[in-house]
C-alpha cells in the first residue's frame, strides 16, 4: 500500500528521506508556502524519483519537473510548491496526484511568515556535517586513535564492510570539500582523519563508492519464502567469492547471486552437490540480471569471453559495465537507478529461463 507522508517543518524537510535505505511504497511530500526555485540534494539518500508540482489558483496542478536522481547529487528544481520524493520505480500518475492533493488538503508549511526561506538548507547542511563527523568518529574509535593518530588500513578493512567504507569515504569527501563554503567549524581531528581515509582507501575509491550505492545489506528486508514450496527459507548464494578481495566480492552478496530455498527443497534439488542446478536456478530466477553479474564475475577472474571495459564509469554503473546489462531493471541494467537491491520481480525472462524454472520448481513455481 502506498503511503503519503507530509513534511511541513523546516527540520523534517531538512532530514527528508536521508538515511533511509529504500523508500518502498512511501511517498514524501514537501509542502512549501511559495513557488520558488529550490535546491534539493540526495546526500545520504537512496536513488529517488523527484517530482515537482505547481498548484494553480483553481484546482489545477502542473508537473514542472520529474526525474530519477541518484544518491549524492544536488538538483535545482523549477518554481513549485509541492515537491514529491519516491522510489525510482514508482510512477506519478493522475491518481497519485489526486491522492497527494487530497492528503495535502488545507495543510500548510508550518513556518510562519518572515522566516528565512533558506533555514531549511542551513539545517540540512549542519545535519550533513554532523552525520559525516559521526562517521569519522567511528573510524577514530575503531582504530583506537586519540588526537592526530594514524588510521590503520588493516583495522578498517576488517571492521567495516565495503559499503560502509564507501559511505565513510563519502563523508570524508563531504568534510574536505564543503567545510570552507559552509563556514561550519569542524573538529581538526575530523579533517585529518578525512585526509587519511582518502590516502588509505586511494586504491579502492571507485569500488567503495560503488559499494556504498549498490552493496547495502538487503536480506532482512526481503521475503524469506522458499521459491519452490513457500516455506520459510534462507537466501542461498551461488557464485563463490573466494580469491576475490572484499572490495570486489561485495557484488556477490547481491540478491542477483542468491535464491531463497528451504532446507527440504535444497536437499530434494541436490542444490549443494549439483553445480548445474545452482546455476540454472539463479539463471532462471534472475534472468538477464544474473547473466550480467556472471559476465562481470567471469571477466574479473579472466575467464570466459568478457573483458571489463577500461572506461567503466562505476559512479554511473556501480553494478557492472553498461555493456553487460540491458536498459532497465527488467533487462539487467546495472546503472545507478537500478542498483538498489530489489526482489526478483518484473524480471524479463526468456522462454528457456521460464522452462528451466518450471522444471526445477514444479509446474507452478512461486515466482515473486
Ligand atoms: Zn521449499
Amino acid at each position: 500500500m502506498r503511503k503519503i507522508i507530509l513534511l511541513r517543518s523546516a527540520f523534517s524537510q531538512a532530514w527528508g528521506v536521508m538515511f533511509r535505505r529504500r523508500l518502498g511504497e512511501k511517498i514524501f511530500v514537501f509542502i512549501y508556502p511559495t513557488k520558488t526555485r529550490r535546491l534539493f540534494q540526495t546526500f545520504f539518500c537512496p536513488s529517488l524519483r523527484i517530482v515537482a508540482l505547481a498548484r494553480g489558483d483553481e484546482q489545477d496542478v502542473e508537473i514542472v519537473f520529474k526525474k530519477v536522481i541518484s544518491s549524492w547529487c544536488f538538483v535545482s528544481l523549477p518554481p513549485a510548491d509541492l515537491i514529491v520524493e519516491m522510489a525510482p520505480d514508482m510512477q506519478m500518475d493522475e491518481k497519485l496526484i489526486a491522492d497527494i492533493i487530497s492528503a495535502v488538503g488545507e495543510h500548510k508549511n508550518s513556518a510562519v511568515g518572515g522566516i528565512d526561506a533558506n533555514t531549511g538548507i542551513k539545517d540540512l547542511i549542519f545535519a550533513l556535517f554532523a552525520a559525516s563527523v559521526a562517521d569519522l568518529r567511528r573510524v577514530r574509535s575503531v582504530c583506537g586513535i586519540s588526537g592526530y593518530g594514524r588510521v590503520d588500513p588493516e583495522i578498517i578493512r576488517n571492521h567495516f564492510s565495503p559499503w560502509e567504507r564507501g559511505k565513510i569515504l563519502a563523508s570524508a569527501g563531504f568534510i574536505l570539500d564543503c567545510r570552507i563554503e559552509a563556514q561550519i567549524s569542524i573538529p581538526d581531528g575530523a579533517v585529518s582523519l578525512s585526509r587519511q581515509m582518502f590516502d588509505v582507501e586511494n586504491a579502492f575509491q571507485d569500488e567503495l563508492f560503488a559499494a556504498a550505492l549498490a552493496g547495502v545489506p538487503w536480506e532482512k528486508e526481503f521475503s524469506k519464502a522458499c521459491i519452490r514450496c513457500g516455506k520459510n527459507a534462507s537466501w542461498r548464494f551461488v557464485l563463490p567469492s573466494e580469491n576475490l578481495s572484499p572490495e570486489l566480492a561485495w557484488r556477490l552478496k547481491r540478491p542477483e547471486n542468491a535464491v531463497p530455498l528451504c532446507r527440504d527443497c535444497t536437499r530434494k534439488l541436490h542444490f549443494a552437490k549439483n553445480e548445474q542446478v545452482r546455476r540454472q536456478l539463479l539463471w532462471g530466477l534472475w534472468g538477464p540480471r544474473f547473466e550480467a553479474l556472471e559476465s562481470w564475475f567471469l571477466a574479473v577472474r579472466g575467464e570466459g569471453v568478457y573483458r571489463l571495459p577500461h572506461n567503466w564509469d562505476k559512479a554511473e554503473h556501480p553494478l557492472w559495465p553498461e555493456e553487460f546489462g540491458g536498459k532497465n531493471w527488467a533487462s539487467g541494467s546495472g546503472n545507478v537507478m537500478n542498483c538498489v537491491p530489489r526482489e526478483p520481480k518484473e524480471i524479463r525472462r526468456t522462454q528457456a529461463q521460464k522452462r528451466v524454472l518450471a522444471e526445477l520448481l514444479g509446474s507452478t513455481p512461486r515466482l515473486p
